[in-house]
């Protein structure tokens, strides 16, 4: 048994900012993380963090547009929170060291993105501010932080409602059991689910299938971000191109060079994300290609080293400034219930990044509000847990005995979501995708515990994936209108 003041599941910006907070009141911390430390969508981070710190910006501003991204679906308290607390805490990390872009007066350059009435996004090394990030989180961590890679966590420990800790499997294969009075699921959220995606692999759903198997309630899962400008080479996702290119003036352009959002809605290029992925995508299965035109967006290289890179790296001749791009899933907005301090249902056990739904984003997020998410309320859950006295509980561990029989290919589970719970979405298929998962379903098990010790990882991501992507499909099924990212074809 490993014994630790705090356990964290995951090494993202959420991960990372309540570590941070934590490590320096002394509290014992130990993350387990499934690959290396950087492996996570927070690394891969392009556009940047809104936040309210430009002289003709408020915070007002800031919370209409989060709310009106999110179809007033939000939960207006936890926009609040965020809306208000971030310049502080922000501020407060830039102390630390880090080294948001700025112009040659030393201020702070700001950026735009879709559904911004202004530009508010702060960004570093252009476009590699959730490189940029991570990497200053790590420096801010000390040596009372243990970091294990390559360790996946298979379950909590629940006993009662009360979380003890969790179970893992490192990378030689041994099961190993921690203790702990704290622990925070920051496993990030679903990207993996689907055949196009900007995430990072090892983001497969797996927190929101370990707290459903705990009885945490989950919510909002039918809201699903589609980025609408991946990188699309013969239907081949192969990276994103961040919004800030639109920012930055890009445009949409299909192959006679016509502007597909004229017309279409009165922020063309930057109207909210879900009215644009549609849009691409509608385009996408009239068997038409569309690129992003970036003939007017200056110092493209240096603004954007990161989709520079993927692009040639991918032989796309910047020089043709014709960009191929399609859409894919990129963020999650639903999630474990938890508060803006990470508290869930269960005791000890907290929530924080995008494997939570704090309500903040409703039913679409806006752009650049997850990063902040990760540390404003990354923040809150560390304070939560500085001013809490809780303590692990020694206990048995029970396991079921259930084995898993034959599972479908990831690529399988990914098809048929993009199908089903896709972009667009059928109320009359939906019960097609749910009969699909219910035959991989164990008998009278609800997706709930299985022997998880003797399932290999591989096999075990395979049924949190199923078990994932049936819970939304139900959620899907749930919601009879559309609303935000979740959109309904009559
Ligand atoms: C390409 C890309 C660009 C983006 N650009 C922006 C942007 O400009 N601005 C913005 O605000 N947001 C952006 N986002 C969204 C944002 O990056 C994420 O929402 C945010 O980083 C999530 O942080 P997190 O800490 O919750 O999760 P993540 O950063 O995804 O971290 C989750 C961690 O959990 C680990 N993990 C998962 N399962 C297990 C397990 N079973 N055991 C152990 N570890 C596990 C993962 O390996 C990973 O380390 C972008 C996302 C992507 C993919």
């Amino acid at each position: 048994m490993l014994k630790t003041d705090v356990v964290i599941i995951g090494s993202g910006i959420g991960a990372l900012s309540v570590a941070g907070e934590l490590c320096r009141h002394n509290k014992k911390v130990t993350i387990v993380t499934k690959a290396l430390r950087k492996s996570s969508n927070s690394s891969l981070a392009q556009g940047g963090i809104s936040v309210v710190l430009s002289d003709e910006d408020k915070c007002e501003y800031h919370y209409e547009d989060t709310m009106i991204a999110g179809c007033y679906h939000n939960d207006s308290d936890a926009v609040m929170a965020l809306v208000t607390k971030a310049p502080e805490i922000i501020k407060k990390f830039i102390d630390t060291g880090m080294d948001f872009d700025k112009d040659s007066n030393g201020n702070l350059l700001f950026g735009r993105e879709g559904a911004h009435r202004l530009s508010r996004i702060i960004h570093a090394g252009g476009d590699r501010t959730g490189l940029k990030v991570v990497e200053q989180l790590l420096r801010n961590i000390n040596e009372n932080v243990t970091v294990n890679e390559n360790e996946m966590v298979l379950d909590l420990r629940i006993s009662g409602s009360k979380c003890n800790g969790i179970i893992t499997r490192d990378k030689d294969n041994n099961i190993k059991y921690y203790e702990a009075d704290y622990t925070v699921l920051a496993t990030g959220g679903i990207g993996q689910l689907y055949p196009a995606t900007s995430n990072d692999t090892t983001i497969t759903g797996d927190g929101l299938a370990m707290a459903y198997r705990a009885g945490c309630r989950l919510e909002n899962l039918e809201f699903i971000q589609f980025h609408p400008t991946m990188l699309t080479i013969n239907g081949k996702t192969l990276g994103l191109v961040s919004e800030a290119v639109r920012g930055s003036g890009g445009i949409l352009v299909n192959e006679k060079g016509e502007h597909i959002m004229e017309g279409v809605h009165p922020q063309k290029d930057l109207a909210p994300r879900d009215v644009v992925a549609r849009e691409v995508y509608s385009h996408y299965l009239a068997g038409e290609k569309i690129y992003l035109d970036i003939s007017t967006v200056e110092n493209f290289r240096e603004h954007f080293p990161t989709v520079t890179e993927i692009c040639e790296s991918n032989g796309v001749d910047l020089g043709k400034k014709l960009i191929p791009v399609g859409p894919g899933v990129h963020f999650h907005m639903g999630g474990v219930k938890a508060g803006v301090d990470g508290t869930t249902d269960i005791e000890s056990l907290y929530a924080v990044g995008e494997v939570a739904c704090t309500g903040v984003h409703g039913a679409n997020r806006l752009a650049s509000n997850s990063l902040l998410e990760g540390i404003v309320f990354g923040e809150l859950t560390a304070e939560k847990i500085l001013a809490s006295d809780l303590h692990s509980q020694p206990m048995t561990d029970t396991f079921s005995d259930i084995t898993l029989g034959d599972l479908p290919t990831k690529a399988e589970i990914q098809s048929k979501m993009m199908e089903f719970v896709g972009i667009v979405r059928h109320e009359s298929a939906i019960d097609e995708i749910i009969n699909w998962f219910k035959k991989y379903m164990p008998a009278n098990n609800n997706f709930g515990k299985i022997d998880i010790l003797h399932t290999p990882n591989d096999k075990l991501e395979i049924y949190n994936m199923l078990t994932v992507g049936y819970l939304i499909a139900i959620a899907a099924k749930n919601r009879k209108e559309s609303l935000g990212a979740h959109y309904i074809e009559k």
